[in-house]
Formats: C-alpha cells, structure tokens, sequence
C-alpha cells in the first residue's frame, strides 16, 4: 500500500508491460503505429491481445470489454468474458486480434442524433492504441473509438483524436519556421482540477431529487452555509481523508497521477487534481477518475455529488481546464522561453491562443453548455457566460509596449523586442492571479474555467485545439510566404493583439460592470444553453470544423440535436421529480401539520380568544402559502404538458426553459418557505443542514 511507485500503473498494459511482454518485432510494430498512426497489421494485433490476455488473467481478469465514450456524456462498456469452448464440455480464455481490435457493440440505444437513421443502425469500436488497456473490477478495458459504419463519429473520442491531429498538422508549420526540425510531433497536454461534493449515502437516499436529478430542488438556507469561509483549504475529516486514499490508489493503480487534494469552498465540497498529461489521455483518466469517485464513495457509505448545482445558495461544482501546448521533446511552447528566438515563438503562440477565443467566444461558450451547468455561469460564483481572457498586468502591458512600438521596459531595464531581447520570465504565482477569469494564462499554460463538472472534457478540447490550430494554419500561410521571416513576424504579433485585445480583462468578471463594458466591447453573452448551442451549427462553425476534418456537417448537426434533447430531457426529469415531491410528499405534509395545528385550535377556541393564538396565526400562513404552492403547481404541469408536445427542437428547449424552469424557480421559495414553518417530524425530506453536514 505504501510503496506507491511499484503500485502505480500495476492494472496498465503500458509500455513497460510491452516491452517485457511482447517479441521485439511486434513491440516496434505496435509502436510505430502509436507515433506515426501506420495501419495495424491482424497478425501484429493477434499477438499482442494474447499477451493482454496473459497478463489480465495473472492479474485475476476474467472478462475484457471495449470502452467508449458515446455522447451521453459518460463511459459505456458491454463485458465478454475470455471463455471459449474446448471440447468435452471444456473451456479455456481466449481473446483474439480481432476482439481487441474492433467490437461491434448494438449502438441502437445510443444518443445519434439521427445519425444511424440516415446510416446504419450499428455501430463499431475501434481499438484507440494511443490509450493503454487496463484493469478494473476484473475485467479488462479496452479505450476504443466508436463510429458507425459509414465512419460518422458517434462518440467523444473520435472527435477529439481528429482535433489532435488537426492541432500537431499547423504546429508543426510555425516550429519548423522558427527553424525546429527534430520535432516531430506536437500535442495540447491537459491537467483537469475536478470539483465534487460527498455527502453520507443514507441522507441520500431521502432525497428523491439527489437520486434522479443529481441536484435538491427544494431546500431553505441552512442555519450554516459557505459564509465562515471555513470549509476551504480546511482540515480533512477522517471519512473523506479514507475515501480520498482510497480513491487515489485505485488511479495510481490505474496510471492516473491524482497529485492534489483538498476541501473547497462550499461545505461538503471537495477538490482532486492530477498531473496533466496529453490530452487524450487526460480525457479518458478524467472519465476514470468520476466512475471511481462514484465507486469507492458507495463503499465508504458515501455519495458522491459530480452536478454542477446541487445545492442553492452555496457553490456550485466546476471543472478547470489548464491546457498547454507540448513538443514531443518535451518543450512546454506556451512557457516563455531562454533565447530571444524561444520567447518570440512563445508570443506568437499566445497571440495565436488570443485570437482564437476572440474569434470563436461563442465555441468555447457551446462547448461548456447544458442544463446543470446554466445554474453557475453568470451566478457570483463561476465566470459568467462571458468568454474573456487574463493575460495578468505584466504581460498586457508587454503586449501593449508591442503593440505602439514603444520599448518595454521590464524590472531589469531590459529594451524588450520581439526576437531581440529576453522576455522577463513570469513568476507562477504572481499576486495579480485572477479568480473569476474565465480563461486564465496562468506563467506556462491556460485555465479554461466554464466548465461543468459533469462534463467530458472532450468537447471543451475538441473546440480549444480546433480553433487555435485554424488560427495557427493562418500564421503559418502568412509566415511562409513572407519574403522577412522576422519583420513578418514582429508585424504579425503586433497586428494580431490590436485586433483581438478587446478580449482581455484582467478585472473583476463577477462585477455588474463587467457585463455592460463587455458589450460595448462586442463580446458575446449567451446567457443559456438553448442561446449557445445553435452557434454550433453557424455556418462558420461548420466551415472551421470541415476544414480541420474534426466534424463533418452532419456530426455538428446530430451533436447539436442531442444537446438541445438533452437539455429538455433533463428539464423534463427534473419537473416530474418535483411534482411527484410535492404531491406525493410536500403538499400531505403540510396537509399533516395543518391538521394538528387545526384540532388544537378546536379545542382553544371553545376556551375563547383563539384569533390571536399561534396556531390561528400559523395555520393561516401556512394554508395560504399551500395553495399558493397548488396553484403554481398547476401552472407547472400546464408547461410541462405543453412543451413536451413541440416539435422543432429548438422551440422545445426554449419553452422548456421559459416555460417549466420558470414555473419551476417560482415553486421553489414557497415550498422553501413551507419548510421553515412545518414541523420537522412532518417535514418528509433531510434538510439543507442535514444533507450538508452529514459527513462526520
Ligand atoms: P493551481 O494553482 O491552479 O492549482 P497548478 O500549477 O497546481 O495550479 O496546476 C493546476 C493543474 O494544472 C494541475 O492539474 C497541473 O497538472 C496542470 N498543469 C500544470 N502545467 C500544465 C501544462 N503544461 N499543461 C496542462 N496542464 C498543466
Ligand atoms: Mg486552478
């Protein structure tokens, strides 16, 4: 347990398993197909799937099964065991080049988004070599791909492996400019920080809306919420310090360099980051690290809360992005670098990142959209749906020097010059750190903040190295053709930040001004889901994704129909739960309460003076506010009624969100109200404090 370096990456079939494992022929083979995505020959493949298999069965495996990410958001899998007919009633463990390198699991129940209509109705998974197999719970994993059978991509992964492509394809055009032949590939790496709360799973279980929606649709404020400021950084309780252990073996064990822990902001709140990693890579242990969370918190007589709201009025949960650029050396291209050369290739990568967010906010705002997530975006907790950039002031303000052509004079009194002279170098944890930045440059990479922390992080990156590889594909042209690599360059840095400096703001994003300067700037605020997702399928979106081979039009369309059904699914759910709440449970509670408040006033008013008692007093309340709750109710089930009948999809989610969450968000401080003035005994559901606090 404690000799962690021997424990990690024990359950990977990594690279160190093959190289010991496989016949040297095969181990180059399959290695050449890692770097340089050569086709994979069967008998190359037949060979490694046994070795798999002879290390899964001496590490207990019985079953093995391909690993995907359709776009429901989460991972699917469909197990078969290695067992196979010998004869005489007999059976051995076999697993076959074929089974490891293509399953063709029955995608039919899979979100396509009309997808299979128009194609087939079957789908496929396809071994992703650039993500190694592993062990859990018995079973060996296999990351794959899964397309259907025209090669549409019905999944995460697809997607984000083409935009890696798309990324290292006009990288590698500006490295070689600035006179880099060696490198032969460049890759975004990813360090995803992920937010969670635990509460105690009994509590749970009380709570119908935890269970089928992931978030409390009722609750009044506890006595105790985040206002102490205590729960941040604070002491560990043992429960969660034997989870988070726990927790953090399984993904050593599992490759996944889970690195920081600690308590967040709100109470019950929580907080993992691993070591970033390629992106790719990073997306699938992120995928690994929630399954896990859910799984060892179930042991621990835990429950792990992954929404991006489950509470009001205390934070809610996100997900930070930090993403960098890496050379296959090893050379972090977004950290100012030793030689003038290296900090000139550094500025024209930022401006590069700039330009991209300023071109496509409305990219970045789809890619972080969806039902639980419109509760934090604009809420004074999260960024608001405002994309903007923080360069921090000593960088604008070199930008700025750039920009005019004035001379920048750093601490040192260096004269700063693009290609000239040295950058100064940006100390990491520079007091002027912004918090409520959307999009962060934090001394050698960006912290991309919006995100939910349900979310996959494949969309966000699909659309981040989509849209920086666009933006380097224009420098690249620009920059071949230039007969002065140089002055091209110096022009090119200056040009690009006048352009595009509208997108940095190195204030406060949570303050009202904000938003009124950010529109006279031109910068685009869309406020909810059903307002982002149609920039998806703009015809600028469609023409940027074409021409980098990320999504074909018809990919952008089903994605966006399976959002925009997404999102009134989820409204959906979330309306039935609370009117089954109420009905079932809220409403005969109060019923319950305004009984007995009832025959004790029977009994007082035959001793006279009843109007001013307390039960007269409390009954009339209550009464009141219950049929004010029944009326809003009807109003609810009304719009439900009525939205669920609408055909376009986009008129749907609209009415979803105008009509049901509006009726929902006046039904929720009535039934808040009713709580504080219920009994407790009556009361059915745990409260705000018990839920919260539950963990001892
Ligand atoms: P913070 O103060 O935001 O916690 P850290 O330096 O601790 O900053 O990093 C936070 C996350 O950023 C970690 O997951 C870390 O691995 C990741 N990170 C650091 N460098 C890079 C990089 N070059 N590319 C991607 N992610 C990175
Ligand atoms: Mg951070």
């Amino acid at each position: 347990m404690n000799d962690v370096p021997s424990l990690f990456g024990s359950m990977v079939f990594n690279d160190s398993v093959m190289q010991a494992r496989l016949p040297k022929d095969i181990y180059s083979a399959l290695k050449k197909t890692m770097s340089q995505g050569t086709h994979l020959e069967l008998d190359v493949a037949t060979v490694v799937a046994n070795t798999m298999k002879e290390w899964a069965l001496e590490k207990g495996a019985t079953h093995y099964s391909h690993w995907f990410q359709p776009m429901t958001g989460i991972t699917a899998e469909k197990h078969d065991s290695f067992i196979s007919p010998s004869g005489e009633g007999k059976a051995m463990m076999e697993f076959s080049g074929k089974e490891l390198v293509r399953g063709e699991p029955d995608a039919s129940s899979f979100p396509s988004g009309g997808l299979r209509a128009t194609f087939e109705a079957r789908g496929y998974t396809v071994w992703d070599i650039s993500s190694y197999a592993f062990i859990r719970e018995g079973t060996l994993y296999i990351p794959t791909a899964f397309c259907s059978y025209s090669g549409e991509a019905l999944d995460k992964k697809t997607p984000l492996l083409r935009s890696m492509e798309a990324f290292d394809k006009q990288a590698l055009r500006i490295v070689r400019l600035f006179g880099n032949t060696s490198t032969k590939r460049v890759v975004t790496t990813v360090g995803p920080e992920q937010e969670y709360f635990l509460i105690d799973k009994e509590v749970y279980l009380k709570r119908p809306d935890l269970i089928y929606t992931g978030r409390t649709l009722f609750g009044a404020r506890p006595p105790k919420g985040q206002e102490m400021d205590d729960h941040y950084f604070g002491s560990i309780k043992p429960r969660v310090a034997a989870f988070m252990k726990e927790l953090e073996v399984e993904l050593w064990k599992l490759g996944v360099y889970a690195k920081t822990h600690h308590n967040e902001v709100a109470p019950a709140q929580h907080e993992l980051a691993p070591i970033f990693t390629t992106t790719n890579i990073a997306t699938d242990h992120n995928q690994l690290t929630m399954a896990l969370m859910k799984s060892v918190a179930d042991k621990h007589g835990l429950s792990c809360l992954l929404h991006e709201k489950p509470f009001a009025g205390v934070n809610g949960s996100g997900k930070h992005n930090n993403w960098s650029i890496a050379t296959d050396m090893g050379a972090n291209l977004l950290e100012p670098g030793e030689t003038p050369y290296e900090n000139a290739q550094f500025l024209l990568f930022l401006v590069a990142v700039i330009k991209a967010v300023d071109d496509h906010q409305d990219l970045l705002r789809v890619s972080v959209a969806n039902a639980g997530n419109d509760h934090r975006l604009g809420a004074n907790e999260a960024p608001p749906a405002i994309v903007s950039m923080f360069l921090g002031e000593e960088l604008t303000e070199i930008l700025e020097a750039l920009e005019v052509g004035a001379a920048y004079r750093d601490k040192t009194k260096h004269q700063m010059e693009i290609g000239v002279t040295l950058l100064p170098h940006f100390p990491k944890d520079t007091t002027d750190r912004n918090r409520t930045s959307p999009f962060a440059f934090t001394g050698n990479k960006f912290e991309f903040r919006m995100l939910g922390s349900t979310f996959s992080i494949a969309g966000p990156n699909i659309v981040l190295n989509t849209i920086v590889a666009e933006t380097l594909r224009q420098f690249a042209d620009f920059l071949e053709q230039s007969a002065d690599f140089e002055t091209a360059l110096a022009s090119l840095v200056k040009k690009t930040f006048h352009e595009h400096k509208r997108i940095i703001f190195n204030g406060n994003n949570y303050a009202d001004e904000w938003i009124v300067e950010a529109k006279k700037r031109g910068l685009s605020n869309l406020k909810t889901t059903v307002d982002a997702l149609p920039e998806f399928i703009s015809p600028k979106s469609v023409e940027l994704f074409e021409k980098h081979h990320v999504f074909t039009k018809l990919e952008l369309h089903s994605r966006y129909e399976i959002l925009m059904e997404g999102y009134c699914k989820t409204i959906h759910i979330e309306a039935l739960t609370l009117v089954d709440m109420l009905k079932g449970e809220i409403i005969p509670a109060c019923i319950a309460y305004q009984n007995d408040l009832a025959k004790l006033l029977e009994r007082k008013k035959a001793c006279g003076n009843y109007e001013v008692s307390l039960e007269h007093h409390l009954l009339t309340k209550i009464a009141k506010l219950s049929s004010n709750l029944f009326e809003k109710l009807t109003t609810l089930e009304t719009a439900l009624l009525h939205s669920a009948e609408i055909q376009k999809i986009f008129d749907r989610a609209r009415s979803y969100r105008d009509q049901v969450l509006a009726a929902m968000s006046a039904i929720r401080p009535v039934a808040d109200e009713l709580e504080t003035l219920v009994a407790k005994k009556h009361w059915p559901f745990p409260t705000y404090g018990q839920i919260l606090y539950s963990v001892v």
